[in-house]
């Protein structure tokens, strides 16, 4: 506790908060950031020398765990020969083939550098594309931090957005409207008003950066039913969910359909790696080919592409998705049955290999708007109580946790033990 303590006070005096993205600083929860040293699979070692098992999995990339030697050995051979040229590169296509591979036949890619990117340059290609402005989205859903996307309902059901951000003009967010997830009637009369004026309508395929808000699949078909009479697109954010939920693209299958995806995360394997992938006739339209712009130093660099290709090819050969299933439904349904004994207000969301603890409920919310703030209070004690007992759980209430196919029956029995103490303590 005391290198890391040390450490985090050393980074307030160098970074803002003492980090690089906000939520490590562990406000919401309490306490003081844990400094990783080493990753092995499901497991790391902090800077005392304490081990956790880790359910944050880097916010969802490791999809294999820590530093998988299949993909080290590919990164550290691809470094060996220049970390970056700035021209196209091998790793470009045998990445690009990975991915579309898993996709319809006349689907193209780009590689960007982030998530944030990603849905940023699908955003501007819609717009492109439809030569329209407006854009919905959702509140509860992230999809990065582009000034346009920093934006929550105004006052009212349905309404163009406000900044949810300082520094972000009211200007940049004018386009935007932001609804509320399932609720039909609402979403459905308001992308209907803005008519042609919409240029698409942007979503997570599984909400989860707000709770995990799995959607009704009607709420699903509407949109995409309203977006087709209108001639709007859909862009499904698949960032966090592109294969981490039984196969590698969910809206494809949920009742999306979308014209453009997303890509981030397990796509990189643990390096900066983003992708936006449609079909042909849409990605086409970006330069060089067409008139919307987008570019980048890094973009396709020859290890972010290494890291992706390594882990897609070892968890599409050793049966990855059923890995995932197998462990997520032993912990299902092994806090079903604690929170059953138990008797407490409290549920598990899951989808694949990404779940969720919503507390102080009964029934699963589908909007960020029906999350109980209260339930922050309770998490706090349960994330205390998992870092004690060696477990990583992310450190917000409204975060997902993240399993990998290193994360065996043992460790998620032990897990299982540990929350079961947790919840009591939460309650107590
Ligand atoms: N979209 C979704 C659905 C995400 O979950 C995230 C990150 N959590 C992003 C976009 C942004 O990705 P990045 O942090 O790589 O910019």
């Amino acid at each position: 506790m005391d290198k890391s303590r040390e450490l985090f006070a050393q980074a307030q005096k160098l970074m803002p908060g003492g980090v690089n993205s906000p939520v490590r600083a562990f406000r919401s929860v309490g306490g003081t950031a844990v400094y990783p040293k080493k990753g092995l699979g499901a497991h790391f070692v902090d800077e005392d020398g304490r081990e956790f098992l880790d359910y944050c999995m880097s916010w969802g990339p490791l999809i294999l765990g820590h530093a998988h030697p299949g993909v080290i050995e590919r990164v550290r051979e691809a470094a060996g020969s220049g970390l970056s040229f700035g021209m196209p590169c091998r790793g470009e296509i045998e990445l690009s083939q990975r991915v579309l591979d898993d996709l319809p036949d006349d689907y193209r890619v780009r590689f960007v550098s982030s998530g944030t990117e990603a849905v940023m340059t699908a955003i501007r290609l819609a717009r492109g594309v439809t030569q329209r402005p407006v854009v919905a989205k959702f509140t509860g859903c992230y999809h990065g931090h582009a000034d346009f996307l920093l934006v929550q309902a105004g006052s009212g059901l349905a309404t163009f957005g406000t900044a949810s951000s300082a520094g972000v003009p009211e200007s940049m967010v004018q386009d935007m409207l932001v609804l509320r997830l399932d609720d039909m009637e609402a979403a459905e009369a308001a992308l209907r008003k803005v008519g042609e004026r919409l240029a698409a309508v942007v979503i997570e395929a599984i909400p989860a950066n707000n709770g995990l808000l799995v959607q009704k699949p009607e709420f699903l078909a509407m949109l995409r039913k309203v977006t087709q009479d209108l001639g709007a697109m859909i862009v499904s954010d698949e960032v966090l969910t592109g294969y981490r939920v039984g196969e590698p693209h969910i809206s494809l299958r949920n009742g999306l359909f979308p014209d453009l995806i997303t890509l981030g995360k397990v796509v990189g394997g643990g390096m900066p790696v983003g992708a936006v992938v449609g079909p042909a006739k849409t990605m086409n339209s970006l330069a060089p080919d067409g008139p919307v712009y987008q570019a980048g130093t890094l973009s396709g660099n020859p290890i972010g592409m290494a890291a992706g290709a390594a882990t897609l090819d070892i968890f599409r050969g050793t049966n990855g998705q059923e890995i995932l299933e197998s462990r997520g439904q032993q912990l299902q349904a092994g806090f079903d049955e604690i929170v059953g004994r138990l008797s407490l207000p409290a549920r598990m969301q899951r989808a694949g290999s990404i779940f969720w603890i919503a507390l102080e409920c009964t029934e699963l919310p589908r909007c960020a708007e029906a999350i109980a703030a209260s339930s922050m209070e309770k998490y706090r004690t349960i994330h205390r109580k998992m870092l004690d007992e060696g477990i990583y759980f992310a450190p917000s209430g409204y975060e997902v946790g993240f399993l990998s196919t290193a994360h065996t029956a043992e460790d998620v029995a032990r897990t299982l033990c540990a929350l079961d103490g947790a919840l009591r303590a939460a309650w107590a």
